[in-house]
């Protein structure tokens, strides 16, 4: 479904180039849900930005069911972006004035112009609550995110991420920020997401504890995707990581 061929990109501060990635190729299957594991630096953000066309590769090509996503005129790149793709941050990227409904409406909001919201308004918004009562926050609606905790900060970002139904959900270290009960509990939401909505999930992460959970785990060193086992640090040992 989404396929990475053949990427490359540096980055360039100064007199000084940082080749992050360097030829990497990866395909994601429909209803997949992946993990990327790499060490800190080694282009797992830089990767799924690509992937998300948040950003572009100096060469290379990112493919969308066949087709060519990467070099879309801009109007159609947002479009894609809004519609298809939800993305998930380690650091949750809320707005501080707006309540846990707003947040998640945010993506509606950009999506229509004030005329075209207006007669949709109850729909949106009735979408938006049946998101957040699915991650479990019917009860903190009107909350802004200084009222909550990490875990519900990042199931309302959540909520935002699906409130457009989108195919795939980019998700950048998305329990990061968050202890190791909180961590399982968004791993186990975004896990009955990927089953009950079909939604393939890419997920980035430095964390090993976490990705027994997914279904196919890589490894990104060296600027590529490796075949070696994702073996960091001394890994659990469960059928999924021994068959890889
Ligand atoms: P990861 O997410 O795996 O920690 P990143 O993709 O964020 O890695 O970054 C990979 C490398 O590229 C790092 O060395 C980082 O410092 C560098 N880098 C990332 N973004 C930029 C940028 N906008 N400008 C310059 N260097 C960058
Ligand atoms: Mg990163």
């Amino acid at each position: 479904m989404l396929i990475a061929r053949d990427i490359k990109k540096t980055y360039r501060r100064h007199a000084v180039e940082i080749r992050v990635l360097n030829g990497l190729n990866l395909e994601v299957q429909t209803g997949e849900f992946l993990s990327i594991v790499g060490a800190s630096g080694s282009g797992k953000s830089t990767l799924l930005h690509l992937l998300g066309i948040l950003d572009t590769p100096d060469s290379g090509e990112i493919l969308l069911d066949g087709k060519r996503i990467d070099s879309l005129p801009s109007k159609e790149r947002d479009q894609l972006r809004n519609r298809t793709f939800g993305y998930i941050f380690q650091f949750y990227h809320l707005l501080p004035e707006l309540s846990a409904l707003d947040n998640v409406l945010m993506p509606a909001y950009i999506g229509h112009s004030w005329v075209s919201w207006w007669p949709t308004r109850r729909q949106w918004r009735r979408r938006a609550y049946e998101l957040l009562e699915k991650v479990g926050l019917s009860h903190r609606t009107k909350h802004r995110p200084r009222e909550l905790s990490g875990g519900e900060m990042q199931r309302t970002a959540i909520a935002r991420a699906l409130l457009m139904n989108p195919r795939v959900l980019l998700a950048d270290e998305p329990t990061g920020n968050l202890d190791a009960e909180s961590g399982r509990g968004i791993m186990q939401l975004l896990r009955e997401i990927n089953r009950d909505e079909c939604v393939t999930i890419i997920m980035v992460t430095h964390n090993l504890e976490i990705v027994p959970m997914t279904d196919r785990v890589v490894r990104i060193s060296s600027g590529r995707i490796t075949d070696d086992p994702p073996l960091l640090q001394p890994v659990p040992t469960t059928p999924l990581l021994l068959a890889i």
